[in-house]
């Protein structure tokens, strides 16, 4: 594949390209920057998101802005204020050596007035989502009419979130003779509408068509009641402590009251939704960046386009209704060729969901259980051992306080102490309850019946092993989960390896 230097680019964007670790252009980068760069022709580029599509077109349109000219001269229509925002964001990373180049955002849920004083000075490039961008024409603070490029990314979506109107309304605005670079993760009919009405005789590019999914990503679902779902995602959360990651609702209100959930017991979650402020969702999108969230609660609408690196897993609490919604929530994990896994929630009865996804999407599912409160418990008793061994105490410690301590602990046999003190740090874990929560159906087969009938437990069920006054031990760990070289069917066996493969490294 060509390097980014034989694509056509000049020297500054190679700079930066080369500060930011890109190595060498992705597929879509390959194939759309040389037609962008030389060719007076609209384009279609259909591309998923993560695949680098903000960079294809991207550089090449800031290569073609004439600094000298004061005129708005491109256009990035967005469908939401997120991804306008990491729009500017890369395009302002990518300009950082062409200085006299500007590029704003302007987005709906923010203050009009501050965007408003923005575009009193030149602006070059705009990045707007549709609905403001008609509100700041009519006010009249952005011109159109000397603009030479409009770019509509995730045109699909944008007709999905309603926005036909206002793109139409935004176009009239804007010159005949502009270059329109359209870029879409699918080509129903009404984009093909958009692409006759607006459009010239498009070159098109396409990549990863086949098989749209990223190979990067490891797809696993669970079969889980209705009712244990919240339990279950605490399970693998817990199975797991360097697990970080989206997971998907249906609804606004599905979003708050799960991530309400994960909050009143101590998860670093938030939820990120439509009935939120743009103040709201900006703090929670730069805690998730700054990782001070381990999980973002999300609806497909406000997390479209998130472009946070990463992320191990994607949670699907509830599968999307279209095929297309599963690729672009996956595509949250294993971006810029890192490995991701995304797991999905289903009932018994939505088996034939998995083999849908399976066949039209081109992937494959393994069947995931639900890790059992001891296997949580073994792996926290073991990683917390290892951290007690690796703990060193010279010169940390006032002698005075270690003979402080030895005297109160004085008639304990160390087998004593350690139940005491591992006692005391079991009660700190966040275990529910010790039930199975594996919905048993699923060993029948589809749709089949399980003898124990529905909702039927396998295990008493309810209580809390550490807290309340039942002995733990280690007796009753699954060992269902047969060896596999790559996964061992068990989300807490998985991450055991991982850390012990980690303290191999190390
Ligand atoms: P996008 O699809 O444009 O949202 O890009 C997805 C992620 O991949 C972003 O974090 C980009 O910074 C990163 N990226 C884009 N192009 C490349 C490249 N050629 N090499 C490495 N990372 C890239």
């Amino acid at each position: 594949m060509a390097s980014f230097k034989e694509l056509g680019l000049s020297d500054e964007i190679l700079k930066v390209l080369e500060e930011l670790g890109f190595e060498k252009p992705t597929d879509i980068q390959a194939e759309s920057i040389p037609l962008l760069l030389e060719k007076n022709q609209d384009l279609i580029g259909l591309a998923q998101t993560g695949t680098g599509k903000t960079a294809a077109f991207g550089l090449p349109l800031l290569e073609r802005i004439d600094p000298n000219n004061k005129a708005t001269q491109a256009l990035v229509l967005a469908p939401t204020r997120e991804l306008g925002q990491q729009i500017a964001e890369q395009l302002h990373t990518f300009s950082k050596y062409q200085k006299k180049v500007s590029v704003l955002a302007v987005y709906g849920g923010a203050a009009i007035v501050n965007q408003i004083k923005a575009l009193r000075k030149p602006q070059h490039v705009i990045i707007a989502t549709p609905g403001r961008l008609i509100d700041l024409i009519k006010r009249k603070a952005v011109k159109l009419d000397e603009l030479q490029y409009l770019v509509l990314d995730e045109a699909d979506e944008m007709l999905n979130m309603g926005f036909k109107e206002e793109i139409d309304k935004n176009l009239s605005y804007t010159p005949d003779d502009k270059l329109t670079w359209l870029f879409s993760a699918t080509m129903p009919d009404e984009i093909k509408g958009i692409v006759r009405k607006y459009m010239d005789q498009p070159l098109e590019v396409k990549v990863n068509t086949k098989n749209e999914v990223n190979a990067n990503i490891e797809h696993q679902y669970i079969v889980v009641r209705r009712r244990d779902k919240e339990e279950a995602l605490l399970r693998i959360l817990d199975s797991d402590p360097d697990i970080r990651g989206v997971v998907f609702c249906r609804t606004r209100l599905d979003t708050q009251d799960l991530a309400e959930f994960l909050m009143r017991r101590k998860y670093r979650a938030d939820a990120l939704h439509g009935d939120m402020s743009q103040a709201q969702r900006d703090k929670v999108m730069k805690r998730f960046k700054a990782k001070s969230l381990q999980v973002l609660i999300a609806t497909d609408v406000a997390a479209r386009g998130i472009d946070v690196n990463d992320l191990t897993h994607v949670f699907h609490f509830t599968l999307p209704d279209q095929n297309a919604y599963y690729t672009h929530r996956s595509g949250r994990t294993a971006r810029a060729g890192k490995k991701g896994i995304s797991i999905a929630f289903i009932g018994s009865s939505d088996q034939y969901k998995i083999k849908m996804l399976q066949k039209k999407l081109g992937i494959k599912f393994e069947a995931k259980e639900i890790p059992s409160a001891e296997d949580i418990v073994a792996k926290a008793v073991e990683k917390w051992c290892h951290e007690v061994l690796d703990t060193k105490t010279k010169g940390k410690l006032d002698d005075q306080l270690i003979e402080q301590a030895n005297i109160l602990f004085g008639n304990l046999s160390k087998e004593e102490l350690t139940a005491k003190v591992l006692l005391n740090e079991l009660q700190k874990l966040n275990i529910g309850s010790d039930r199975n929560l594996n919905d048993e159906f699923k060993q029948r087969g589809e749709g089949g019946r399980s003898d124990r009938g529905r909702g039927g437990r396998r295990d008493g069920g309810g209580k809390n092993k550490y807290k309340g006054k039942k002995k733990f031990d280690r007796s009753g760990r699954s060992s269902k989960g047969k060896k596999k070289n790559k996964s061992s069917g068990s989300f807490a066996k998985d991450a055991k390896n991982r850390y012990k493969r980690k303290k191999k490294k190390a």
